[in-house]
């Protein structure tokens, strides 16, 4: 079994981790069924620790004490106010702490100890920033096996390491508190950052805090006058709303007794909740236009446009991003989870785990070789799960043949010439009788799509082996479904003609066998037989003439009747003549 690799988005306000299990990527949830555990840290007297949601409910008695957005310290210079901030402890331990929470739902629910991770971090991450990330797994007891970036991971959640070479790929995030915007260039199916720009004092909270601001205003409160904790209820009503919203027209904000007697009601709607928030989305836009600028690259060279990050959800955001870059972007997968999954991803395909995704392909057509005739023999058939392996015997055709060319074909038509030909070998043996030289020829074909034919002389063993690269999985969806359209529609000619040739094959060679059987055996049969065979032979050879198989199928069978006797007689007479040789001696 491979070792587990583990992905983990470790985000500024939330993370999440995740593991590819049975050729899957999927996020694992806590023991309340969520998959987003807030990137929060609470720490009690005596050494008590609790992370994520359980950290931030603990915000509303004792707020200092919970530790929020610590990856906006990681790998920095601290001032005394951030050391106070963080209650004197390192970035590193408190990402840890987060890093252990997630590591635990991972455990209980694999049933397994993890040890191996893949981390996430921004692209703008430098060394420093990203050896930090890595210290912090190493804390939590985990080896960081990749420092992955995180638009990179957006873009793998989103499949697009698929893209061709030299495609490129805008990953707009926008999250709690950070904003960024990255544009990839796919090289050799590798991600590379060409730009990137962000704002990392801009994200969802900014918002929240823009929502208050306004609705102060309109409850005439001086938000310095109200304690941190008072303020805290504000801003968290601010997100509720702002969340709602994005897929409401209108909703109430409520808070009642906010400060022991008053309470305040207010409906938003959304027309003045996007002014609320129209300058901090115009920021994020001009990021874009600058990373743009950066790259050198023009709108109409961007192949693909991505949203991460809760921030994205919102229709405004959305809009925006659709403007500025005159497409639509993609969003098939949740935009919160899209970094996580991404980096799962990258575990699964660093721990082997994902190539079983591939052993699930199949093969899209049938793999054989031409035999005798210029028929398509099949060796692989169409749809066969990879890996797979098959082989068959095949021996000359002619006595003292000295090699025999394989071959290797791909398609569904009966006749070799209407299928492609994917490459050939001359498989060498030694000289013998016509069907006594055996050339056994396997097929094997590997997960990765590379196939593998081996063509052997059975009497001294000599291999040729060739090797096709790509050949059974690289063909293009329009191609197969010509080649199996073209197969259905030339059904009955192709099995019609392949009838006619395995027929004539067999009455080429059936003739010259019968008078080579009446060379020796003419004495064992009477007048009435001879002519009888002779009668038969002869109509198997008009048969061949007229070209129609049912007919010379029929006489080749009469032919092979007529001279069953003839061939029994034969055999008896040598096993009599050997007894008889026998006693002589
Ligand atoms: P992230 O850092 O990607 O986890 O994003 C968290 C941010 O996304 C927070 O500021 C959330 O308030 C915000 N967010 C999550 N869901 C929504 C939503 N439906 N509409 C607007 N903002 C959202």
């Amino acid at each position: 079994m491979n070792e587990l690799i583990v992905g983990i988005d470790l985000g500024t306000t939330n993370s999440a981790i995740g593991v590819v299990d049975s050729g899957f990527p999927m996020l694992l949830a806590d023991k309340d069924g969520k998959r987003i555990i807030p990137s929060a840290v609470w720490y009690g007297a005596d050494g008590a620790v609790e992370v994520g949601h359980k950290a931030l409910r603990r915000r509303h008695l004792n707020g200092l004490s919970v530790i929020t957005s610590v990856k906006r310290y990681m790998g920095r210079d601290l001032s005394e106010d951030d050391r106070a901030m963080l209650l004197q402890r390192s970035p590193e331990e408190i990402s840890a702490e987060i890093l252990r929470e997630l590591k635990r739902i991972a455990e209980s629910r694999m049933g397994q100890e993890i040890h191996k991770a893949v981390i996430t971090v921004p692209a703008y991450f430098h060394d420093g920033q990203r050896l930090a990330t890595k210290r912090a797994g190493e804390l939590a007891g985990l080896e960081v096996v990749r420092i992955l970036n995180e638009p990179t991971a957006a873009a793998l959640a989103y499949g697009l390491d698929k893209l061709a070479d030299s495609s490129r790929v805008a990953v707009y995030d926008f999250g709690g508190g950070t904003f960024d915007l990255s544009i990839l260039e796919m090289h050799e199916g590798v991600f590379q950052v060409l730009a990137t720009h962000g704002d990392t004092l801009l994200g969802g909270d900014d918002l929240d805090r823009a929502i208050a601001d306004n609705i102060w205003r309109i409850a005439g409160i001086d938000a310095q006058s109200i304690s941190r904790e008072n303020q805290l209820r504000w801003l968290e009503e601010a997100e509720r709303v702002k969340c709602v919203m994005s897929d409401r027209e209108r909703e109430i904000f409520s808070l009642p007794f906010y400060d022991g007697q008053s309470s305040f009601s207010y409906t938003l709607e959304r027309n003045e909740l996007e002014q609320w928030m129209q300058p901090l989305i115009a920021r994020t836009i001009r990021c874009c236009r600058m990373a743009l600028n950066d790259a050198n690259a023009a709108l109409s060279s961007i192949n693909a446009l991505v949203l991460v990050g809760g921030s994205s959800r919102i229709p405004a955001v959305r809009r925006a991003v659709e403007d500025c870059f005159g497409r639509a972007p993609d969003l098939s997968q949740h935009p919160d989870e899209a970094i996580a999954l991404g980096a799962t991803i990258h575990a699964g395909v660093l721990s082997g785990a994902m190539k079983k995704m591939v052993l699930l392909d199949v093969t899209p057509l049938s793999l054989g070789i031409e035999t005798l005739g210029g028929l398509m023999n099949v060796i692989i058939p169409r749809n066969t799960t990879i890996p797979c392996k098959a082989g068959e015997m095949f021996t000359n055709a002619v006595t003292d043949q000295r090699a025999m060319l394989v071959r290797v074909l791909q398609g569904e038509r009966e006749m070799a010439r209407d299928n492609w030909e994917l490459g050939s070998v001359e498989v060498a043996f030694e000289p013998a009788p016509k069907g006594h030289a055996r050339i056994g020829v396997q097929f094997r074909l590997d997960e990765n799509g590379i196939l593998e034919v081996l063509a052997r002389d059975v009497k001294t063993g000599q291999d040729r082996i060739l090797e096709i690269k790509h050949a059974a999985v690289d063909v293009s969806d329009e191609a197969i479904e010509k080649m199996v359209g073209e197969s259905v529609e030339h059904a009955f000619s192709d099995m019609a003609e392949r009838v006619w040739t395995e027929a004539r094959l067999k009455a080429e060679e059936l003739i010259p066998a019968v008078d080579a059987a009446l060379a020796i055996g003419v004495d064992l049969c009477n007048d009435e037989e001879l002519a009888m065979i002779q009668l038969a032979q002869q109509q198997v050879k008009d048969a061949l003439s007229s070209q129609q198989a049912n007919v010379l199928k029929a006489a080749v069978q009469k032919l092979d009747q007529a001279t069953e006797f003839l061939a029994a007689r034969i055999v008896e007479k040598a096993m009599n003549d050997a007894i008889t040789r026998q006693l002589e001696g």
